[in-house]
This record gives structure tokens, C-alpha cells and sequence, in this order.
């Protein structure tokens, strides 16, 4: 039986992974890291019906003490490294933390494997957001980086580390730089979601509106579900490399308002009302990415359209809504 390691277990891809490689056959091992709120850190992994499947190790991306022993224990085959402090925005008023967790816990748990797990295959979570200012239409493997925010900074550290360690130690690290993703499981702080549990609870009588930030950036917005699935092909080849995953197409946080709202028969201009707190002291206006080695090396391609996947999320939150309200 072959043994996985995930940090960020209790994330939304850590929950969605955890899912593919349990229905593989995989023992599934998750880094935990401490909370007072016990009894609700696993909420996603209940959700999808798999909390007891998993054996949690409890860590932290911060402690390379921990981290050793973990590989130790463990002896992970394949190790995932999807723990960040991944919110884009908290990244501005928490840089600093930001760049220990979402860069220097990457470059710790690289460290890791290298000494205690040498012979794991390790998954980087790299980002879109390394584009940022971007420097071609569409972007690639190739395109230039040019961070935006202090996360995107701690990921390019990491993604870069990742390389490093690869073409340094021989480690079979492999980095996926991916593309915004969403589900019923995405973080509430996230446009998606805002937008689908707002659209919920108006449709609701919950709330009458909703502030939302800039309405003109545009992202290439795909499902989880389908992005978990590129991680673990990934690791699966006989050569570590660098991967784009993405839809192809760009679509603007107003016109996904609009598809949640006429989801439940509403029109999005009578709702959201731009706040100014919702802006970012910097912008990454156009994200649109070229799956093209994804969909040619790994035969990987997107499943789930935006209009799809955004349905799915105002059902899962009107169902939410309405099981609080009975
Ligand atoms: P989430 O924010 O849903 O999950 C983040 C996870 O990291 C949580 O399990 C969290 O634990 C854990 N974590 C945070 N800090 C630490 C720490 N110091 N030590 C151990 N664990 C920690 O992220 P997603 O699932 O959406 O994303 C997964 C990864 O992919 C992240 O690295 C993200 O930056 C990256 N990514 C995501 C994209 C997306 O669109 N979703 C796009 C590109 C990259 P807890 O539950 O305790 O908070
Ligand atoms: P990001 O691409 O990782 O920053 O993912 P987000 O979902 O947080 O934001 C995507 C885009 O939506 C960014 O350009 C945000 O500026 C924009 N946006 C507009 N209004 C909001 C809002 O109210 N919340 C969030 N999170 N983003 C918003």
C-alpha cells in the first residue's frame, strides 16, 4: 500500500486529495496543525464523508524539528505540500508570517524529505498569483514571474526552492503552478464562495446585499476536484517538472456574479455594492493560463465549466442555509 503525506489536510484540496488517492488505495497520512477549535478543523473532510479514513500526524510547516521526525515515521512515498497561509489579502496585513508559513515552511518541509525521505516524490502548490503583473496574454511554464502581494512572493520562494532542491539533491520535486480553483469547499474569504454563499443567504432573506472589492479583475476559474486529480498525475511520472494548471478561459468576478445570482432567478446589480475595503493595495487584474504540457505530458484536462462548478456552489450553500434554518 502505497503512503501519501498531505499538509494543508484540512484545506480544500487537502480534503479533495485526501479523497482521490483513499479511492486509489493509498494510506493517507495528514500534518495537523494545533487548534483550540478541535471539533471543527476536520469540517471538509467530514463533509466529504472521509474524516476517520485519514491518520493525523500533528505539525506545523513552521517547525523543521517536527518535520524530520514526520518523514521519519511516516517513510511518505509521495509527499503534498499544499499548507500556505493562502489568502491573498490577509498577506498584506500578516507579510511576515505570510512569508515564514507560505515560503519558509515549503523550503522546510523540502529539507525535510531531503534528509529523513529522500526517495519521496514531493508535490510544490505553486500559484498564479507568481504571474501577477503579467508579462504574456496567456501564461505558461515560460512566462516571466512578477509577484503582486507578499504571498505571491513567498510562493515564487517556494516554487523556485522546489526547482532548486530538484536540480540540486536529485529530489523528484515537482511544482504545479495552478490556476484559481474552487468548490463548496473553497474558504468563505474567497470571491466564489463569497459571491455563492451571498447569493444563498439573499435568495434566503438572510442578507440584503453584499460588498464586494474590484468587479473588473478577471480569473481562469477551475474545479478542485479536477485540480487534485494534476497534482497526483504529477507525481506519477518518471521525471519531475513544472506544470500549468488551468482552464483557458478568463472570466470577471462581476460576470460570475451574475451567473450565481441568475442561478436563484436574481440580478447581481441589485445586490453587490463595491466597498472600498474589499480593494487590494495591489492588483493582479488578468489571470489566463496555457494548460498546454498538462493536457500533452500528463493527458490532463479540465472537467468542470464555471458555470457548472458555480451552480454546484449556490446549491451546497442554500442547502447549508436552509439546514441552519430549520
Ligand atoms: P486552504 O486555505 O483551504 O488550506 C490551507 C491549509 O494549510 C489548511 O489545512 C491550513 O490548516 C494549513 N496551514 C496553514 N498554516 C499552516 C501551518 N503553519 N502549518 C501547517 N498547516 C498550515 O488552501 P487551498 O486548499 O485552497 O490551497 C492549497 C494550496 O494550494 C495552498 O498552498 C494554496 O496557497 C495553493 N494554491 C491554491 C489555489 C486555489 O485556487 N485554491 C491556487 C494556487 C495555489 P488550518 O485548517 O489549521 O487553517
Ligand atoms: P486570489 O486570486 O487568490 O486573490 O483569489 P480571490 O478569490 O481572493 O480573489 C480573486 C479576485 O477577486 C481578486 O482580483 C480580488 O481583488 C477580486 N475580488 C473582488 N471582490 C472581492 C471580495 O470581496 N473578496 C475577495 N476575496 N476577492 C474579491
Amino acid at each position: 500500500m502505497r503512503k501519501a503525506l498531505i499538509t494543508g489536510v484540512t484545506g480544500q484540496d487537502g480534503a479533495y486529495l485526501s479523497q482521490l488517492l483513499l479511492d486509489k488505495g493509498y494510506e493517507v497520512y495528514g500534518l495537523l496543525r494545533r487548534s483550540a477549535s478541535a471539533e471543527v478543523i476536520d469540517e471538509r473532510l467530514r463533509w466529504l464523508g472521509i474524516a476517520g479514513r485519514i491518520r493525523m500526524v500533528d505539525g506545523n510547516l513552521t517547525d523543521l524539528s517536527n518535520l524530520i521526525r514526520t518523514m521519519q515515521e511516516v517513510q511518505p512515498d509521495e509527499v503534498y505540500n499544499l499548507a500556505a497561509q493562502s489568502f491573498v489579502k490577509t498577506s498584506w496585513s500578516q507579510p511576515l508570517l505570510t512569508g515564514n508559513v507560505t515560503g519558509g515552511g515549503a523550503h522546510n518541509m523540502l529539507e525535510a524529505v531531503r534528509i529523513a525521505a529522500p526517495g519521496a516524490r514531493f508535490y510544490q502548490a505553486s500559484s498564479s498569483e507568481m504571474y501577477g503583473r503579467i508579462q504574456e496574454a496567456r501564461q505558461s511554464e515560460t512566462t516571466p514571474f512578477y509577484p503582486r502581494s507578499p504571498y505571491a512572493v513567498a510562493k515564487l520562494y517556494a516554487h523556485w526552492m522546489t526547482v532548486n532542491y530538484r536540480e540540486s539533491f536529485g529530489l523528484h520535486a515537482s511544482s504545479g503552478i495552478l490556476f484559481n480553483h474552487e468548490s463548496p469547499l473553497r474558504g468563505i474569504e474567497f470571491v466564489t464562495r463569497k459571491v455563492t454563499d451571498g447569493a444563498a443567504r439573499i435568495k434566503l432573506g438572510l442578507a440584503s446585499e453584499l460588498p464586494m472589492g474590484n468587479l473588473d479583475a478577471t480569473r481562469d476559474w477551475g474545479h478542485a476536484r479536477d485540480y487534485v486529480r494534476a497534482m497526483w498525475m504529477m507525481l506519477q511520472q518518471d521525471t519531475p517538472d513544472d506544470y500549468v494548471v488551468a482552464t483557458g478561459r478568463t472570466v470577471s468576478v462581476r460576470d460570475m456574479c451574475r451567473i450565481a445570482f441568475a442561478h436563484v432567478g436574481l440580478n447581481y446589480e441589485d445586490f453587490v455594492k463595491v466597498d472600498p475595503q474589499f480593494l487590494r493595495p495591489a492588483e493582479v487584474d488578468v489571470l489566463l493560463g496555457d494548460p498546454t504540457k498538462a493536457r500533452e505530458k500528463l493527458g490532463w484536462e479540465a472537467s468542470v465549466s464555471l458555470e457548472e462548478m458555480i451552480v454546484e456552489m449556490v446549491d451546497a450553500d442554500l442547502a447549508r442555509h436552509r439546514a441552519r434554518m430549520r
